[in-house]
């Protein structure tokens, strides 16, 4: 499956020292850059940058343009898609921002935070919580803002007929109310309520779990199914269906970039162009093999509808849209590792009968992003593994990509105290200080090239587990990951394979477990709202670490001077325990046991002590931690020559939320 957030990999949300950065890592970069550019109640806002991007040849950086192009013109679909309001709000917010002059400062300054959170999430629902989040100001201040901003000019988007005060009335509750639309993605909505109906997304329109029924899906990953005169009708998404102008855009700079890549990549935009067209199965299944199969490429794109995190059944994709180039120093290492899969395969701590013979397919590559839209910025992975589908995954494989410069952009924003806040000796907060930088990158490759790669399952799931473990499946898969990597990590062979040096390798061991204990105490203070946790990795990471408290005495509890600590006290412990639950988390997906699944997560994942979330909180905002981040992206500019042709492609670095989302807005 699918992605790291990238606010999970530093440990405790600590930063990793430059000097702790693996060999082949990129030079430090020049004195007085800058990474951290702002913060915004508990996000930062981080610039990315693509060092490598100056020396790329011509062909290569003209490729990236158009892709970088095609990547931007389907940002909006993703804004829809998250709700159906998301537009029409973000048009009003962008227009008072821009026509702001006379708005009373402190009226003004509570839309700016709004409005940069609004774009950090594409829209009102933290992308951690799924939870809604509303203006503080009051409606009245907000309307004489929206007022000044129409006599200064601002279009704002009223409907046909509609005064401003009428529509900032109609409004109202989309920007107020936390009742109306609370959770985008609300998979456990509590006994007798639906997940379709208790979720904010626009995916379903006024359809139940229960008007599903026996309908068949032609078009399950890219379209809104909605229901029109008693009947279930799909809104298929491409060129003449839904989001049939921004697909065009998408379709025609896709074709512009198809002459300057290589003839697999060539091959594979065009199969992505054909799927665009027609919006069948068929072609996606095309585009997704060609997309395997073009390896060597040193540009790749992802462009389409992949993550179904959002949708609470987990059929729908989100849009997304990711252009990068290989990195090559870092690239080699992860390729010894992917190598080596069969040998991980053999060893994998669970029943025979699943282990996969020939492990092939598995690739990984070390990447320098220069764009992210839809559901990929400005919060991205840090690590993803491609296509979904998981019949395609086992005949031809998949392809894994490490978000290299995001992860540095990640480490350098973020203040090096933070890591010792949930450290219980001066010994382990020193280790997380040494190591967590190359503990995170080896168990991250890991958790993507022998994690998500491995396994077999049952032939009577058909290829298809996401089908009977249902809104269990990615929580349970993305364990299945990290516990691959967790076992594996103490493992001599990563020092033959020349990934960690034999005299570092315990003191890494220790870093990466003490971390993941620490870290299921330390993300509660992302679920600000409830008592229970909505996002996968989430779930995934707090249901291993709870196993492990009930089921092994690899991790204690303490406290001190009020403080509580989950503390890893025995290494052998715990990789023992992260076996024997992998063999069960492998067994559950192999025989698709959804009542196991449930279990697993009902019992260790999903619910939490609001006490203990309180006093992570607590201490967190003493340090002003953030509990995510948000990335502006590098800005693309073609120059172009007397003959219309582009004859250069130069990079900047916008070092502003405000100044890139309105770009790209148009304003
Ligand atoms: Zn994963």
């Amino acid at each position: 499956m699918a992605m790291e957030t990238g606010q999970n990999t530093p440990p405790a949300g600590g930063a990793k020292p430059a000097a702790a950065l693996a060999e082949g890592a990129l030079q430090p970069p020049p004195p007085g850059r800058k990474y951290l550019l702002e913060r915004v109640d508990d996000a930062a806002v981080a610039q990315v940058y693509v060092d490598g991007f100056e020396a790329l040849p011509l062909d290569q950086k003209v490729l990236i343009w158009h892709l970088y192009q095609a990547a931007l013109a389907g940002r909006d679909i993703f804004y829809d898609q998250r709700y159906a309001h998301n537009l029409e709000m973000r048009d009003v917010l962008e227009e008072i921002v821009t026509h702001a002059e006379g708005i009373p400062a402190g009226t003004l300054a509570e839309i700016l935070r709004y409005t940069k959170l609004f774009w950090l999430n594409t829209g009102p629902y933290n992308n951690l919580t799924a939870r809604k989040f509303v203006l503080k100001c009051s409606p009245a201040a907000f309307a004489e803002a929206a007022a000044i901003a129409s006599r200064n000019g601002a279009r704002l988007p009223a409907r046909p007929g509609e005064s401003l005060e009428d529509m900032l009335a109609r409004m109202q509750p989309l920007f107020f109310d936390p009742a109306v639309d609370p959770i985008v993605t609300n998979k456990t909505p509590g006994p007798g309520k639906d997940i379709l109906a208790a979720s904010a997304g626009n995916l379903y329109v006024d359809i139940t779990m229960a008007d599903l029924g026996n309908f068949e899906e032609r078009y399950s990953l890219n379209s809104r199914l909605v229901k029109r005169d008693g009947a279930l009708v799909e809104e298929v998404c491409r060129v003449g269906g839904r989001y049939d102008r921004e697909i065009r855009e998408i379709v025609r700079h896709l074709e512009a970039a198809v002459p300057y890549a290589t003839e697999s990549m060539a091959a594979a935009l065009k199969a992505l162009i054909a799927f665009y067209r027609t919006g069948e199965a068929a072609d996606r299944e095309a585009y997704d093999i060609a997309w395997v199969a073009d390896r060597e490429s040193p540009v790749d794109t992802i462009n389409g509808f992949v993550e179904v995190y959002m949708d609470p059944r987990g059929h729908k994709g989100a849009w997304e849209a990711l252009v990068y180039y290989v990195n090559r120093e870092k690239t080699e290492g992860i390729q010894r590792l992917a190598a080596a899969a069969q040998w991980f395969e053999d060893r994998m701590p669970w029943a025979p009968e699943y282990r996969k013979q020939g492990v092939t397919g598995i690739t990984a590559t070390a990447i320098d992003v220069v764009v992210e839209a839809g559901d990929s910025g400005p919060v991205t992975p840090v690590g993803i593994n491609l296509p979904n589908d998981q019949t395609i995954r086992e005949v031809y494989g998949s392809k894994s990509v490490l978000l290299t410069n995001i992860i540095e952009a990640y480490d350098r924003s973020t203040a090096p105290e933070f890591r010792r806040e949930f450290a219980w000796t001066d010994d382990e907060a020193a280790r997380a200080e040494r190591w967590s930088s190359v503990a995170g990158e080896l168990t991250t490759n890991m958790h993507e090239v022998i994690g998500h790669g491995s396994g077999r399952i049952s032939e009577r799931l058909r290829g298809n587990p996401q089908a009977v473990l249902k809104e269990q499946y990615s929580a349970l898969e993305e364990s299945r990951a990290d516990l691959v990597a967790l076992y594996f990590l103490p493992e001599p062979k990563l020092v033959e394979l020349g990934l960690v040096a034999a005299e570092d390798h315990d003191d890494i061991v220790l870093a990466e477990y003490e971390a993941y204990a620490r870290n299921a105490l330390a993300q509660l203070r992302r679920v600000r709202e409830g008592t229970q946790i909505e996002e996968d990795h989430m779930r995934n990471r707090q249901m291993i670490v709870g196993w492990l408290m009930a089921n092994s005495r690899a991790i204690d509890v303490r406290r001190r001077d009020g403080k509580t600590y989950y503390v890893m006290v025995d290494a052998r412990e715990f990789r023992a325990g992260a076996g024997r639950l992998l063999a069960e988390v492998q067994r559950i997906k192999a025989e698709g046991d959804y009542e196991a699944a449930r279990a697993l997560f009902e019992t260790y994942g999903v619910h939490f002590d609001p006490r203990l979330r309180d006093e992570v909180v607590e201490r967190v905002d003493r340090l002003n931690m953030p509990s995510y981040t948000g990335f502006v992206q590098p800005r693309l500019e073609a120059v172009h020559g007397a003959d219309g042709r582009v004859t250069d492609v130069r990079v900047s670095y916008p070092l502003d939320l405000t100044t890139q989302m309105l770009e790209y807005a148009g304003r």
